[in-house]
């Protein structure tokens, strides 16, 4: 079993689409391992996204990313981390494929209503950033 980090991010809260989004989840047979609402601090957000911290819109990623509370999800699944980038869709929702989460709801390329880990290792270490091991149930 492979996990992977969602993060249902602040624009997916704002337009109501969180119930959609775990209802996707059970849908596409993960099974939520943890979940938990936040709100990101900065530090929290530099540190989440540090790898891009040289990109021109570093600023504003984390600017977005504290602007309001966000869900964080633990998920669980053979091949999660694969998976679930298949469910969310491209970086640019106007590139995702037809269905997926960031097709249907993105706003524009930096509010793309969902996060998802980028390899089993990340995956691991994302969700040990926000979770502690008791709050990490398996589902059997
Ligand atoms: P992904 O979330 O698909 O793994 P990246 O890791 O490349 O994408 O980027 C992390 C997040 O930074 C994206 O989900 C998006 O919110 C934001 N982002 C990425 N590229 C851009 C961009 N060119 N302009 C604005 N925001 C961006
Ligand atoms: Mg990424």
């Amino acid at each position: 079993m492979e996990r992977t980090l969602c993060i249902i991010k602040p624009d997916g809260l704002q337009n109501d689409h969180a119930g959609e989004i775990i209802n996707r989840i059970e849908r596409e047979d993960f099974r939520i391992i943890g979940m938990k609402k936040s709100r990101l601090s900065r530090h929290a957000a530099e540190h989440f996204y540090a790898v891009h911290k040289e990109r021109v819109f570093f600023n504003d990623l984390v600017n977005y990313m504290t602007s309001g509370p966000v869900i964080l999800i633990a998920l669980e699944r053979e091949n999660a981390v694969s998976h679930w980038r298949t469910v969310i869709g491209a970086t640019d929702p106007a590139e995702a494929d037809a269905g997926t989460i960031r097709k249907l709801h993105g706003v524009n390329k930096e509010k793309n209503t969902v996060h998802g880990s980028d390899s089993p290792e990340n995956g691991m270490i994302e969700i040990s950033v926000f979770f502690s091991e008791q709050e990490l149930i398996e589902q059997r």
